[in-house]
């Protein structure tokens, strides 16, 4: 789970973490008396969505003299113009994607006079199961050209959880990023800081670029990304609490509130499957027999027919879905289960496309018999690449 940049800051400053002083902005109206609240001759102006890449987006229809997402502002009157103009229109970066996210929320900050614009994340670094932090001397807006093309400008620390972090982490950081005299101090406590905020709210990303040096030579952290281990969500109330639901797929979050385990991709086969493994290797199938799967969606191992049938609806909401398949393998699950769940929701939302299900395992028999007394126009299939071939055919003639 991800939140916004001004959430991100709240936390920080909550560890004792270098940020500006800022106001976020809901309505055009309140834009003007939170500029005045912050001390000038700078203010920076900057719409809020769960994407990187402001500074360099654009809006759609942008007019005169419009440029991204963040923006300088010398006066008041100009930093409220900005948020007023900025509020409700579309922002399109690179990590959006064409469709643009809206902005719905802006940030006011003062304006930081800088030096040198430097990165520093953590993350979780999957080969080696350990928190990596990530640094470069070339932070800012073009810190993707830099992964790309001078990839040895950055630079993986990796800490090793039987000693936790380690003073001598944050001064490799500082080394690495130039850093000196008193700034190597407030480097090792910003990484420290960082560190006991990762672990003790199970964050899986926390990204700051720019971290800068400002003009009288100290450390801030002019922007932040964050983002949160869903499965444990469950122990931090206060994260879950700064969920924006309009940031997010709205499948992905009825999903979340019937409890199944959905994920939106790229591809047009929609699958609903029981078991994580299960749903992998469908998608490998498919993907195997030349298409690719809409979403990965895992209906759990004792799944009722209610949920069956919202799994069902929210495959079928989706316009990228050119065909389904079901594929169940009924251990805890039942098969008569899944097939009154399916028919259930055809009823309700209709089939415009075709349904390939495949059924194995306890009550096998009496799902096949209720879906062939449905009158429902699905094709059976008796095992996994048999499946997988008819819905792929069925899709692409
Ligand atoms: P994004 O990464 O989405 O483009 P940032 O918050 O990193 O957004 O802002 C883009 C750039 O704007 C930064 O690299 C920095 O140069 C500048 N900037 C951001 N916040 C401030 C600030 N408070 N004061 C001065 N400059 C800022
Ligand atoms: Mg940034």
């Amino acid at each position: 789970m991800n939140i916004h940049e001004y959430q991100a800051k709240a936390l920080l400053k909550s560890y004792g973490l270098p940020v500006s002083d800022g106001r976020v902005v809901l309505k055009a109206d309140e834009a003007k008396t939170a500029a005045g609240e912050i001390d000038g001759p700078l203010w920076v102006v900057k719409a809020q969505i769960h994407a990187g890449g402001r500074g360099k987006g654009h809006f759609k229809e942008p007019e005169a003299g419009e440029k991204g997402g963040v923006r300088l502002a010398r006066s008041v009157a100009e930093a409220d113009l900005f948020a007023r103009q900025m509020l409700g229109r579309t922002l399109v970066t690179l990590q959006t994607g064409a469709a643009g996210k809206q902005v719905n929320r802006i940030y006011i900050e003062e304006g930081t006079d800088i030096s040198r614009e430097l990165y520093l994340a953590l993350l979780i670094d999957r080969k080696s199961s350990r928190i990596s932090i990530v640094c470069s001397t070339e932070g800012g807006m073009s810190i993707e050209d830099v992964a790309h093309d001078t990839p040895d400008k950055i630079l993986t620390i990796t800490v090793d959880p039987a000693t936790g972090l380690q003073d001598f982490h944050g001064r490799r950081v500082a080394f690495a990023l130039g850093l000196t005299g008193h700034q190597i101090k407030q480097c090792v406590q910003i990484v420290k800081n960082l560190y006991r905020l990762f672990v003790e709210k199970d964050a899986d990303m926390i990204e700051i670029n720019p971290m800068v040096v400002t003009k009288e030579g100290s450390l801030r952290l002019l922007d932040a990304k964050m983002g949160f281990d869903g499965n444990a969500l469950f122990r931090h109330p206060d994260i879950v609490d700064l969920r924006d639901e309009t940031e997010e797929d709205p499948k992905e979050h009825v999903a979340s509130k019937f409890d199944l385990n959905y994920i939106a991709l790229d591809g047009d086969i929609g699958c609903m499957v029981n078991g994580a493994g299960l749903a992998m290797a469908t998608m490998d199938i498919i993907k195997l027999y030349g298409a690719a799967p809409a979403n990965f969606l895992d209906v759990g191992g004792g799944a009722t027919k209610e949920k069956v049938t919202e799994a069902f609806k929210i495959i079928t909401s989706d316009p990228q879905v050119k065909g389904i398949l079901v594929n169940i393998f009924g251990g805890i699950m039942r098969c008569d289960i899944i097939a009154e769940g399916v028919i259930a929701a055809v009823k309700e939302v209709g089939l415009k496309v075709p349904l390939v299900v495949r059924l194995e395992g306890t009550n096998v028999d009496l799902g096949k018999k209720i879906i062939n007394d449905s009158g429902l126009n699905v094709i059976a299939a008796d095992n996994l690449s048999d499946a997988a071939q008819k819905i792929v055919k069925a899709v692409k003639g």
